[in-house]
């Protein structure tokens, strides 16, 4: 099927929809992950160095051309779509794009739109996020401490996070919080954490550390086994394995004394690469056919030759032979380097 879609300044353009995005390990591509920008307000001291070097905003695709993208993708038959960073809400203008994204909740051609977000900034944008489609959010909060928050952060506040909690509850949207396990630092707090969580009627989904982009420190020293925290939580709590999906990579448990869910990330101790339905968009064009790997495919090239998508759709096809069966972390003190390069923030967590 082709479909005409038209863009902001009324011209027609013709997107070649014939075939969905299915991968050589019989995978559908149906989730697109956007990092918007690699720049953050924070500097988590697992997933940043304090002092970083950013990609140079010339080679940043501007709002306009990002939405086109997205755009092609969901013609493309993607169905959900998640915008995240660096942190999302700390691009300039980023609204116009929420809100020109969100024309595809309301006509059906997506099941979602939502994003991740550290919450900094929540309270100013919650309202407009729902008006235009958002209706669940991730916020990423690894401690209900201020001072270590601090120390996690390095430059957030815990106070703006939780005004955007509650900004974002208030607009009606969903929010999730997801915690990092970190060894020494939050492993003591996560039952506190998941009452908390779960009284506010929030799931809470905890994630391994991943050995992503140079960090001032040793990963090892605060790496948690996810399969260790959970023997630890059963000792406290009732917890039994749940079919329940978001479509992203969680494994749910529901926690009888919470009535709520308890979600597990498991890049590390168990990857979740079989179902993988996701590609990851930089903000400079680049697409990541996996979280893990190196292999990416330039999209700014054939976006940027020609305001007809069929040359960027070529590509993207492409690109999607291309998705390898799934990623190979290890983390451990016999490697000091990161199985990839870059950080968290350039691939959108
Ligand atoms: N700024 C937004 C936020 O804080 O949610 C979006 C981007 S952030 C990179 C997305 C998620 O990745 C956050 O939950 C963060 O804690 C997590 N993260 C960052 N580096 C990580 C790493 N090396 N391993 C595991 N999770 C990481």
């Amino acid at each position: 099927m082709n479909t005409v879609t038209i863009d902001r300044t009324g011209a027609h353009k013709l997107v070649d929809a014939k075939t969905p995005m299915i991968d050589p390990f019989g995978r559908a591509v149906t989730y697109l992950r956007v990092s918007v920008t690699d720049r953050c307000d924070f500097r988590c001291t697992y997933c940043m160095a304090e002092n970083m070097t950013f990609l140079p905003k010339k080679d940043l695709l501007s709002l306009e051309e990002l939405n086109r993208l997205c755009s092609a993708f969901i013609a493309k038959g993607v169905r959900k779509l998640r915008l995240t960073g660096g942190e999302p809400l700390v691009r300039k203008n980023v609204m116009f794009l929420v809100r020109e994204l969100g024309r595809h909740v309301h006509s059906g051609a997506l099941d979602e739109l939502t994003l991740t977000t550290n919450g900094s900034q929540l309270s100013r944008f919650a309202a407009e996020l729902a008006d235009c489609g958002v209706r669940r959010i991730n916020v990423s909060l690894d401690t209900l401490d201020a001072d270590k928050f601090k120390q996690i952060t390095r430059w957030g506040e815990l106070s703006k996070v939780m005004e955007g909690i509650d900004a974002a509850q208030t607009a009606g949207m969903h929010v999730k919080i997801n915690a990092v396990a970190l060894k020494g630092l939050n492993d003591a707090e996560i039952p506190e954490m998941l009452r908390w969580a779960h009284g506010r009627g929030m799931d809470l989904t905890l994630i391994e550390t991943m050995p992503m982009g140079e960090i001032d420190e040793d990963r090892t020293d605060h790496y948690l086994p996810l399969s260790e925290m959970r023997d630890r939580l059963a000792g406290a709590f009732t917890l039994s394995d749940i079919a329940y999906k978001t479509g992203g990579p969680a494994r749910y448990l529901s926690v009888a004394e919470t009535g709520g869910r308890l979600g597990l990330i498991t890049p590390m101790t168990h990857n979740f690469c079989e179902s993988c339905n996701r590609v990851r968009l930089t903000c400079t064009g680049t697409l990541y056919m996996c979280l893990g790997q190196n292999d990416a495919a330039d999209l700014r090239t054939p976006l940027r030759a020609s305001d007809d998508d069929a040359y960027l759709s070529r590509v993207i096809d492409e690109a999607i032979t291309r998705k390898p069966k799934g990623h190979d972390f290890i983390i451990d003190r016999t490697r000091n380097k990161p199985a990839v390069a870059r950080h968290m923030s350039v691939t959108g967590g």
